[in-house]
């Protein structure tokens, strides 16, 4: 351990590991026994035995290593893994720490657990023991690796019972194994035994794995473990069959959840009882929100016990966009706290659509994706499966990135995001209200409405539903996409922040359901929104599949139309507005409609209620002879706006323009999502950019500095991976709000340390930057 790398990377990070804080301890423990003269060493406050320093540098490993790597060993790799090589590597690419295969589906190491299966040419090789000691004398942390849910053969025969089963009686198979049962000895036994091997023979510092959710909800254990787990549980049997409408399989969904957050501590003990409190057990956990609700991750239970959120989230999707890695960063930040930390495990391997897994992804490309994470708090982790390649071009991925890190840290870490709009999410919604739909119901109208923000270049923080009261009072404006389950609690925390003079957009069916998923019989803050349903008796319930995917053919009518000042560009003249129109249609003088694509039902207004938007019903597309509108004007609301009494604004979208934006990428939806967000927040805004280009702007506070990230993401694969060309982009004129304790005159580019001239006037930084490559850092002083 008596590394000079290691004391260096100490000091870098302006804190200690304290690797090996229960020896410290103990070696302290005997000193200051004697100078106590007898008095018990463990009723002594932490204070009276550390001096201060000592305390800060209590700070556990997971907090202070945050350059990570990952060699996935494959089963061939005992056999070619050249050790000398790769230590070369980490210390080329700066890392700190590594996550290496120990055991679980196969061992690494010669283990003596039954049944634990050695990798199939381990041939005896110690594989994990020569990796592990060689990365503890380079002065690196190891995460041993396990990957946990599933078995060969030979183990479901010698313990059939350990083993998911279907309502038949037919286990559950992942290809050629068997998929283990998290109620069963397998997890409560078998796994904490290999915990406890590996670290009595290897000391790793922290345990994490790779798959120890077991089953997703898609496939239901009836084995008796389970069967009697959810008797004794609930008093009930086991449901026979998905059913979202019964009370017994939304049961069954709930006791999933706990199931996985008993496994989490479970673990944990294990291995902090082995460890010490700093031998931390962190299972993997990914980046959709989706696909964690449909593995039974709460993220909000588990962020809450995590020492360190260990991120398996390696590369883009078309749809989402690099900036998907910084908005799931800052999401997981506000649950997990922004002193923490989240590698992400970045693939450098192709990884998205088709997977290539010895073949290097395009270098721009893994590059973006961790840019834009780090953007939103991310620490890098670089990854690739075997050790050894033939493509090679895979190695020059992350060494300048890496470097870039590291000499910037002290910017990119334990800051504050800085933004007064708020976008309320909560699993529940995705669980209870998606259900089989929640990439449409839910993910879409999130990814829209932050698409629509990113492209207007205003910075938003997600908050949980159940943290609206901690974290409301830095925002002027909080966003509820298609929130439609909301708890009585949270409602109330909204009407809190609405009496202290916030102010709130609300769309589609938000607060509509209750926690159950059950409808309400009008929407529960229809106090708020001043509307109400009026289809009677109460017919509303989860849209069906088909409303959940279709695109219809229906519009958007603006009001006060100004069809009669129907001019062409070939009269030379401007439009004449008569009537006046409210500003969330400032752009829109040109047309009276804009397409939709929903469908919206009458709904009954209070009084002072604006509307600004009505619903055209859908009419034919085909053939086009048929295609002009049969209703051309309702008074059934697509946008409804009122003002409260403390001052706030609230913005009543029925339609889903979110969802549309999200899925149709319409640059009218887009607009008028950012007209609203602009006016709602009164033009108050803490920064604004101006210029061509999409980027993705990041806005933070630490001390007395603000540090901007502007991550460049126009290019020809903006919406179709992979990157191959960088096209840099600029001038872009930035305007940053200064908080009194940031004077604003200094300023700092950390990329491409062009020199920037800055004026400070009223309150605000003004600056250029010249040109962008692939992002830029800007330190405000
Ligand atoms: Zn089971």
């Amino acid at each position: 351990m008596s590394n000079s790398k290691f004391k260096k990377s100490k000091i870098e990070n302006a804190g200690t590991n304290e690797y090996n804080s229960r020896r410290s301890f103990l070696k302290k423990a005997g000193t200051a026994a004697i100078a106590m003269g007898g008095k018990n060493f463990f009723t002594l406050s932490a204070n009276e035995i550390f001096s201060k320093e000592e305390l800060q540098e209590k700070t556990p490993w997971y907090r202070n290593i945050t350059r990570w790597g990952q060699i996935n060993i494959t089963e061939m790799d005992p056999g070619q893994y050249d050790i000398s090589w790769w230590r070369k590597f980490w210390k080329e690419t700066e890392t700190q720490g590594v996550v290496i295969n120990a055991g679980g589906i196969v061992a690494y190491y010669p283990t003596r657990i039954p049944l634990h299966r050695p990798a199939k040419y381990l041939g005896g090789r110690d594989l994990f023991g020569e990796l592990c000691s060689a990365a503890h004398e380079d002065g690196l942390v190891v995460f041993a690796r396990m990957d946990s849910n599933r078995a060969h053969e030979e183990f479901y025969i010698a313990h059939p019972d350990w083993f998911a089963i279907d309502i038949n009686g037919k286990p559950y198979k992942a290809g050629e194994l068997f998929v283990s049962c998290v109620n069963s000895p397998y997890y409560h036994e078998h796994i904490p035994a290999i915990l406890k091997e590996i670290w009595q023979l290897y000391k790793p510092e922290g345990f994490t794995d790779n798959s120890w959710s077991g089953l997703d909800r898609k496939s239901i254990c009836y084995c008796e473990n389970c069967k009697k787990s959810f008797r004794d549980k609930t008093g009930q049997n086991i449901p026979i069959k998905k059913n979202w409408d019964d009370k017994v399989y939304k049961q069954w969904i709930r006791w999933n959840y706990d199931r996985r957050l008993e496994i989490w501590d479970l673990f944990n003990k294990t291995t902090k009882t082995l460890g010490g409190a700093d031998c931390t057990w962190s299972g993997m956990n990914g980046g959709s929100l989706v696909e964690q609700s449909s593995r039974f991750r709460n993220y909000k239970e588990i962020a809450r016990r995590a020492d360190i959120i260990m991120l398996d989230d390696q590369s883009r999707s078309n749809e989402a966009g690099f900036q998907h890695n910084a908005q799931m960063g800052q999401l997981i930040h506000g649950l997990l706290g922004w002193e923490k930390l989240i590698p992400e495990s970045m693939s450098l391997y192709n990884h998205s659509d088709a997977y290539f897994r010895l073949a290097s992804k395009p270098v721009n490309e893994s590059r973006m994706w961790m840019i834009n994470g780090i953007a939103g708090g991310i620490s890098p982790w670089w990854h690739m499966i075997a050790a050894y390649h033939e493509d090679r071009r895979m190695y020059h991925t992350a060494q300048p990135i890496f470097k870039w890190y590291k000499d910037n840290s002290e910017y990119l870490l334990n800051r504050k995001p800085v933004a007064n709009i708020g976008l309320v999410w909560s699993q529940e919604n995705i669980e209870f209200y998606g259900r089989d739909n929640a990439e449409e119901l839910v993910e879409l109208p999130w990814r829209g409405m932050c698409q629509a923000l990113l492209r207007a270049r205003i910075p938003y923080i997600p908050v949980h539903a159940d943290h609206i009261d901690r974290d409301a009072g830095q925002f002027s404006v909080l966003v509820l996409p298609n929130l439609a389950i909301m708890t009585d609690d949270q409602m109330a925390a909204i009407r809190r922040f609405v009496d202290r003079g916030g102010s709130l957009i609300v769309t589609g069916d938000t607060s509509l359901f209750d926690e159950e998923g059950d409808p309400r019989s009008d929407y529960g803050l229809s106090d708020l929104f001043g509307a109400h349903l009026v289809t009677q008796p109460l017919k509303r319930v989860v849209p069906s599949e088909k409303l959940a995917h279709d695109v219809f053919h229906t519009y958007l009518r603006l009001t006060p139309e100004l069809r009669a000042q129907m001019i062409g560009p070939h009269t030379g003249k401007k439009p004449k507005v008569t009537g006046t129109r409210h500003p969330i249609l400032k752009g829109f003088e040109e047309t009276d409609i804009l397409p939709y694509g929903g469908l919206l039902e009458p709904l009954r207004l209070d009084a002072g209620a604006e509307v600004p938007m009505t619903f055209i019903p859908q009419f034919p597309t085909y053939p086009p002879e048929t295609a002009y509108m049969r209703e051309p004007k309702t008074d059934i609301p697509g946008v409804i706006i009122r003002s409260t009494i403390k001052g706030g604004r609230i913005v009543f979208i029925p339609a889903d323009i979110d969802k549309q934006f999200g899925r149709l990428n319409h640059p009218d939806h887009g607009n008028l999502l950012a007209n609203i967000v602009k006016w709602t927040a009164k033009e108050d805004l803490p920064l604004t950019v101006e210029g061509a280009g999409l980027v993705d702007c990041h806005l933070y506070q630490k001390s007395e500095n603000l540090i901007m990230h502007i991550v460049n993401l126009t290019s020809a694969a903006t919406w179709r991976l992979p990157l191959d060309e960088l096209i840099a982009i600029g001038p872009l004129k930035v305007k940053v709000k200064l908080p009194t304790s940031v004077s604003g005159r200094n300023l700092r580019s950390l990329v491409s340390n062009q020199n920037i001239a800055v004026k400070v006037e009223n309150g605000f930084a003004q600056f250029e930057i010249k040109s962008i490559i692939d992002h830029e850092v800007i330190v405000i002083a």
